[in-house]
C-alpha cells in the first residue's frame, strides 16, 4: 500500500506515519527527518539546505524528488510519505515515478488543524535522540520522566525550526505551496480528510477507519 500523509507543520504527521508504517508493515519515508540527518552529519547536501530549513522555506524540488525516488525504489512493497510532496511539482513527479514502476498512490490522508493549535503543539515538542520517538511538554510526556518509552534512551532533542516565528513562516509556506495539492488529489478521488485536533489515539483511530 502506498500512502501520503498531508497536513500543516505540527499536525501530527510524523507520529501518525510511524504508527501506520508499523501497523501496515510499510516503510515510513519522512523527508524532514532525512534532511535533518544530512544537516547533522554535515554532508555537502546538509550544509546546502541548513539555512533553508532554519528559515522554514522549501528545499528545491530537484533535491527532494531525487531523494524520494531512491527511497521508493528501495521499498517496492509500500510506503507512507510524511513531508512529501510539498508542492504540485513534487506531486506530479511522484505520480510519474510511481507510474514508471507500475505503481500508484492508494490513499492520501489530510490531517486538518488550525494555526493556533499548531503553534501550541510545535512549541512544546521534542524527540528521543536514540529512536526518534515524539513527545510533548504538555500533551505527551514520557511515562517515566526523562526516559524514552520506546528505547529507554535518556537523550532528547528539540528541532531548531520549532519556534513560534519559524512555525508561522512554515505555516505560510504550507498555505501557499502545499495546500494546492489537496485539490489535485481530491479530483482523483483518493483524498480523505481526518480531524487532527484530538488526542494521538483518537486521530490514529480516525486514520485507521479511512485506510481500512
Ligand atoms: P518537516 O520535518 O516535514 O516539517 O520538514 C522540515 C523542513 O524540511 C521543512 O520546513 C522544509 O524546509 C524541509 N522539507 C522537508 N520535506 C520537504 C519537501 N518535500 N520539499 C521541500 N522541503 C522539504
Amino acid at each position: 500500500m502506498n500512502i501520503v500523509l498531508l497536513g500543516p507543520p505540527g499536525s501530527g504527521k510524523g507520529t501518525q506515519a510511524k504508527r501506520i508504517a508499523e501497523k501496515k508493515r510499510i516503510a515510513p519515508l519522512a523527508t524532514g527527518e532525512m534532511l535533518r540527518a544530512e544537516v547533522l552529519s554535515a554532508s555537502a547536501l546538509g550544509l546546502s539546505v541548513k539555512g533553508i530549513i532554519e528559515r522554514g522555506d522549501l528545499v528545491p524540488d530537484a533535491i527532494m524528488i531525487a531523494m524520494i525516488e531512491k527511497r521508493i525504489g528501495d521499498n517496492p512493497s509500500g510506503f507512507i510519505l510524511d513531508g512529501f510532496p510539498r508542492d504540485l511539482a513534487q506531486a506530479e513527479a511522484l505520480d510519474t515515478m510511481l507510474a514508471a514502476r507500475g505503481q500508484k498512490l492508494d490513499r492520501v490522508v489530510l490531517l486538518k488543524i488550525g494555526e493556533e493549535a499548531l503553534v501550541d503543539r510545535i512549541s512544546g515538542r521534542f524527540t528521543c535522540r536514540g529512536c526518534g520517538a515524539s513527545y510533548h511538554d504538555r500533551y505527551q510526556r514520557p511515562r517515566v520522566e526523562g526516559v524514552c518509552d520506546l528505547c529507554g534512551g535518556k537523550d532528547f532533542e528539540r528541532r531548531p525550526d520549532d519556534n513560534a516565528p519559524v512555525v508561522r513562516a512554515r505555516f505560510a509556506v504550507y498555505r501557499r505551496q502545499t495546500e494546492p495539492i489537496v485539490g489535485y488529489y481530491e479530483k482523483r478521488g483518493i483524498l480523505s480528510r481526518v480531524d487532527g485536533t484530538g488526542a494521538v489515539e483518537e486521530v490514529a483511530e480516525a486514520i485507521d477507519r479511512v485506510l481500512g
